[in-house]
Parts: C-alpha cells; structure tokens; sequence
C-alpha cells in the first residue's frame, strides 16, 4: 500500500533529508587516499549524533540478508554496486567510492547516495559517475503527477543504457516514509507509460546504479551483503529521496 504523505509530513521528511545531505557532504570531504572505511562510518556515527538523528540502516535486515546490517554506512567500493559494509580498508588513489546514506530525524526517514572518486580520476569512472548522475536527474523529471512508476524506470534505464552500461535487476528504489524502504519499488528500467500512477503526496527513493563493463550481472560477496559486479568492472550509485508535488518534483535530500 502507498502512503501519501502530507505537505507538514513532506516538510519534516525534508528536515530528515537534509540531515542526509549534510553528513554526505562532510563524509565526500572526509573520504581521501589512506581514510579507513570504517573511519567514515564512525564519523557519520558522530554527525548522527550531532544531528539528534538516528541510523535506519543499522541493524536492518531484509529478506535477503544473512545478518543485521552493522554499520549507520554504506560503502561500496570499484566493483561493488551497493550495501557494501564498511571494513578496515583504506581508499587508495582513484578508488571510485559510492556512499549510501539514511537518517531518521522525528519519526521520518532520509535515503541517498552518491559516488565519487579518491584521488586522481579516471576518465571512464568520472563517465561513468555522470551518466549515474543524469540518470537521476532525469528519473526525478519525470517524478511529476500524472506520469506513472515506468515513467520514472524508462527515463532512468534509458540513460543508462545509451551510455553503454549495464543495469543490475532487482535492485532499485523504493517508497519511503517513516520506514525505509516503503511501496512501491521503484525499477531503474521500465516501460513508459506502466505501473502505479504517480498522484501529490508521493515519497520515492529514486537510485540508479549503473555498471561500467556494459554486462548486468552481480553477486553477493562473501559477507552476504556487498553486490558486486560479475564482470569485475566498476559501478556507481546515487540517490535522492524526492516528494512527488503539484508543484513538481521536491528533492528531500538535495546538498
Ligand atoms: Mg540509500
Ligand atoms: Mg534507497
């Protein structure tokens, strides 16, 4: 079921998103050539603390997950695509680092990603960060009412896909609210025109992730949480929690 959310509830979203937004702007700052990951994790503890807010990631578990999740961070490094869990690994000059981020301030959560590199840039990840990047911003375009849930796919997997990339199935965004990942699902691929129709009142995480080496494929790694791509190439991940208004698209945890 799909929750509307009212315009004091978008509001007070808004207050949790910019919590996100503030904590990934200090972790993108933060993260360097010879950081720890988990060095990140603690200091985005601290911000949360800071913030008076709270971790929705720590301790979740999903269906598929073998473990509660046990870090407030998610990082996900070079061929990892999404929910990797912070180690004692130490970013290396041009890691391509993607950082998952949720807070819940008063009861109401904020989601969102973003990748970037450590150190001197490759040419093919910078691509391949901005094409995630217009993904997204397109997918939150057509996050207008009266358009519908495969307006939002078809717009980000069209960029993806002319861009050359793959696309892993299966993962993608999803309604949130006072829980993280609410109805609906929220495909990064998809037909125009199908799926549930987008009304005011609307909550979605909108998270393309887009893998360098053109295949789809990905697996679990050993600590059942990490995804990682089958062809051993890079990905990258962005997100933006964004409230669907008769004003247009709001986007919660804009930096
Ligand atoms: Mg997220
Ligand atoms: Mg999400």
């Amino acid at each position: 079921m799909v929750e509307l959310k009212t315009d004091t509830a978008i509001d007070a979203m808004h207050e949790a998103g910019q919590v996100v937004a503030r904590v990934l702007t200090a972790l993108s700052k933060a993260a360097d050539v010879g950081v720890c990951l988990l060095e990140l994790d603690g200091l985005a503890r601290d911000l949360l603390r800071e913030e008076g807010a709270t971790s929705p990631f720590l301790g979740y578990r999903p269906s598929f997950a073998p473990t509660p999740f046990p870090a407030v961070l998610i990082t996900s490094v070079n061929d990892a695509i999404v929910h990797g869990i912070p180690t004692r690994y130490r970013l290396r000059d041009g890691d391509l680092l993607s950082l998952d981020f949720g807070a819940e301030l008063n009861g109401w959560v904020g989601d969102s990603a973003l990748s970037m590199i450590v150190g001197r840039p490759r040419p093919a990840d910078v691509r391949l960060i901005e094409t995630a990047e217009r993904a997204l911003a397109a997918g939150i375009e057509a996050a207008v009412v009266g358009n519908r849930i495969g307006d939002i796919a078809h717009a980000v997997g069209t960029v993806c896909r002319e861009a050359g990339y793959g696309i892993p199935d299966g993962f993608g965004g999803h309604g949130v609210g006072r829980r993280m990942h609410e109805d609906p699902s929220v495909p990064n691929e998809g037909r125009p025109g199908r799926g549930m129709r987008l009304r005011a009142g609307m909550v979605l995480a909108i998270e393309p992730m887009v893998i360098a080496g053109g295949t789809d494929g990905y697996h679990a790694a050993g600590d059942g949480w990490t995804l990682r791509t089958d062809d051993g190439s890079r990905a990258a991940h962005v997100e933006h929690t964004v409230a669907i208004t008769e004003a247009g698209p709001r986007v919660l945890t804009q930096r």
